[in-house]
């Protein structure tokens, strides 16, 4: 519920985190969590940061507009998928979480943004649970256009971070930040407060080098280290929410039922809800018939209770998309796209592939057979990914093919043959 202006919100925010490490709720013992800190580092930020308020209240302006001027769910069934890069800093081989686990969150989150995991929406209607339209995909590319898998491993000296942002920064022990308007980060560590489950930066306008979220890497996933009830990946998505510019649904207001998270399809609700609820559960703020949205990501229940992104909090999202949003360039991002490298010493279906010569003054001469018929395309890029010739043939088993890059300026250049299942890449110089 719309209630009060952001800058009230914001300074109530730092009475919350404290208290509501000791809140309980059904009988679960939660006093050894604390299940996000953003709202702690937000405060801290504006400290920092002078500007950064006022970005924050732009940003909120341009978004109240945008939804304003669009007051249905966006019906733009545009999927917009991010390119995420996971940047695990281990001190140890525990830490150092295996590609699975990676894998297993970004399931886990196109599930909880597409609206396809199955946890219940208890007494609230089945449409205030919706597919946000925001999918992932881990990075194929790195920002220098090379191949990657979309994860980044550096062993660190530090064992337990803190909501400092050390762990972004390659100097202070960490993994610097890949352009945030091409990638979404993900920093997975250890914290030195064991119980810390992870925080978040809200969008700034421009988004800064620590612009991302940090998780522990004991919550992050599902295989492996077991830490139930925060075992089965909400903390990421609920902390891409607070990326997303969504704001807990209880307003962090401890309590008084004046705070909001400016949505206007979410119940008033008094604090943060914790344990695993189910049916009716009404507080001070919200009573029957259908009380508190316990299982909305942006309250703090467990992971198996997590279930929805509300409309409103779609449009939130989407707006940030939108022309003069801060994450609009991310929408057009290229980093799912492979890089120069992909498939290298894969040898699937083609039988040969031959360029001579090599080096070559500007004709080359492409010589391939196929194991099977097929389609194959034959590409030849530049060092920063530009495609400089492009051939296409269907239905062959065998290709000779010269290809003139004469007008070319000398130095080295990529030939890579895709078929419908592999992808080769040879190296080249252009010598004139
Ligand atoms: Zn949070």
């Amino acid at each position: 519920m719309k209630r009060i202006i952001l800058s009230v919100i914001t300074f109530i925010l730092s009475f919350i985190v404290v208290h509501s490490q000791d809140i309980q709720n059904n009988s679960v013992e939660i006093k050894n969590y604390r299940r996000c800190a953003t709202t702690e580092y937000m405060k801290k930020q504006k400290a920092i940061n002078s500007s950064l308020e006022k970005q924050i209240q732009q940003i909120e302006e341009f978004t109240q507009q945008w939804i304003k001027n669009n007051p249905t769910e966006s019906k733009d069934k545009t999927i917009i998928t991010i390119p995420v890069v996971v940047h695990v800093v281990y001190y140890n081989s525990a830490q150092n979480i295996p590609d699975g686990r990676i894998n297993e969150q970004i399931t886990i989150l196109n599930n909880d943004y597409g609206k396809l995991n199955t946890h219940s929406m208890g007494v609230f209607d089945p449409n205030l649970k919706v597919d946000t339209e925001l999918r992932f995909c881990l990075a194929k590319r790195t920002p220098t256009g090379v191949y990657t898998t979309g994860i980044v491993r550096k062993q660190t000296t530090v064992n337990g971070f803190t909501d400092n942002d050390k762990v972004k920064h390659t100097s202070q022990g960490g993994s610097d930040q890949w352009n945030p308007n091409k990638y979404m980060n993900i920093w997975v560590c250890n914290f030195s407060e064991d119980g810390l489950c992870g925080y978040a930066q809200f969008p700034s306008s421009p988004l800064d080098n620590n612009y991302g979220v940090v998780i522990n890497y004991k919550y992050f996933g599902l295989s492996g280290y077991q830490n139930a009830p925060y075992n089965l990946g909400g903390t990421t998505s609920h902390e891409i929410g607070h990326c997303f510019n969504l704001y807990h649904i209880w307003g962090d207001d401890y309590g008084s039922c004046t705070g909001s998270d400016m949505c206007n399809d979410t119940p008033n609700q008094a604090e943060a809800t914790y344990g695993n609820n189910s049916g009716l559960l009404t507080d001070a703020c919200s009573g029957a018939p259908k009380g508190i949205m316990y299982m909305n990501f942006m309250d703090y229940s467990n992971d198996i209770t997590y279930s929805n992104f509300t409309p409103n909090q779609k449009s939130r999202i989407q707006a940030l998309f939108t022309t003069g949003g801060p994450l609009v360039s991310l929408k057009s991002s290229n980093g799912c796209t492979p890089g120069i490298g992909a498939g290298i010493d894969e040898t699937k279906d083609i039988g040969d592939f031959n360029i001579y010569p090599n080096p070559t003054t500007g004709s080359i001469n492409v010589s391939l057979a196929l194991v099977n018929t097929g389609d194959v395309t034959i590409t030849v890029s530049n060092l920063l990914g530009e495609i400089i010739s492009k051939v296409e043939k269907q239905k062959i088993s065998s290709i000779n093919i010269p290809i003139d890059i004469s007008t070319q300026s000398s130095g080295i250049y990529y030939v890579k043959i895709q078929t419908a299942s592999e992808t080769l890449t040879k190296k080249i110089s252009l010598v004139k």
